[in-house]
């Protein structure tokens, strides 16, 4: 089989989620429409326009929570459903990373998780190394653009119907975690410095560090300051140059690595 060796003094593994440990499509096509399709039932609760003085006495617990983050939209979209409606669709349709708008979609997805109407698709073999790395005393770590609410929400809604560990066939890996990171407590992803502080926080030295991502420029930033960092390579990925082929170690699986 395939292998890559991976530097023996590694003791931290720090890993992507899209295209590394999930599929890319499972965002796009799986939240991203969950969260739209929950729009009309989430926003059709109220009644308008949205106002501190308004809050209706009959709302349930995630209603009330519901209604403080919807709030926080400026009031010109708050005045009716079909303005607030509009505008929330516009930011998601141009994929505006607009603080609010994620709020709320962090919250939908946690509601859509609870319920179970959504469980996150890991690769098997990350589910198995992220199990197995831990055993072996690795410590694991997270490193992804989205929040770290919804990065622990992810891993904590894992779909594993035949995993014996799993509960009503899901898997929380959160346990084999051991903090994350995001664009928010260390920065971009495509900036060195954000490797930097990585380095600092899990306090190993950068070559007992592996990275594993399918983005060629954040592995070139990590590797910009010494983390060991290796591709990974899944379908839907986007496709790599031939020289980035050439210049950059790859994986095909977790399983690759020995
Ligand atoms: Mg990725």
């Amino acid at each position: 089989m395939y292998q890559v060796a991976v530097n023996a003094s590694v003791k931290a593994i720090v890993l992507d989620i899209e295209g590394t440990i999930c599929s890319i499509s499972f965002v796009k096509e799986v939240l991203f429409p969950y969260f739209i399709s929950r729009l009309p039932k989430v926003l059709g609760r109220y009644p308008y326009p949205l106002t501190v003085e308004n809050i209706p006495n009959d709302l349930t617990e995630n209603e009330e929570l519901m209604y403080h983050i919807l709030l926080k939209f400026q009031p010109e979209y708050r005045s009716s459903y079909e303005a607030l409606d509009k505008y929330i669709r516009n930011l998601v349709s141009m994929d505006v990373k607009q603080p609010v708008l994620k709020e709320l979609q962090g919250f939908v997805w946690q509601v859509g998780y609870h319920n179970k109407d959504l469980k996150a698709p890991l690769y098997p073999d990350a589910i198995e190394n992220i199990v197995k790395w831990s055993k072996e005393g690795k410590k694991l770590y997270i490193y992804s653009s989205g929040s770290v609410r919804a990065q622990k929400l992810l891993l904590g809604h894992v779909d594993a119907a035949n995993n014996p560990d799993a509960d009503s066939g899901i898997l929380n890996l959160n346990k084999y975690i051991s903090d994350y990171f995001d664009t928010i407590n260390v920065g971009s992803k495509v900036e060195s410095k954000s490797y930097s502080k990585i380095i600092d926080i899990i306090g190993h030295s950068p070559e007992e560090i592996l990275f594993l991502t399918d983005n060629v420029n954040e592995a070139k930033n990590a590797l910009h300051v010494g983390i060991n960092s290796i591709i990974v390579v899944r379908d839907g990925n986007a496709e790599l140059s031939k020289d980035d082929k050439e210049n950059y170690k790859l994986i095909y699986s977790f399983n690759n690595l020995v």
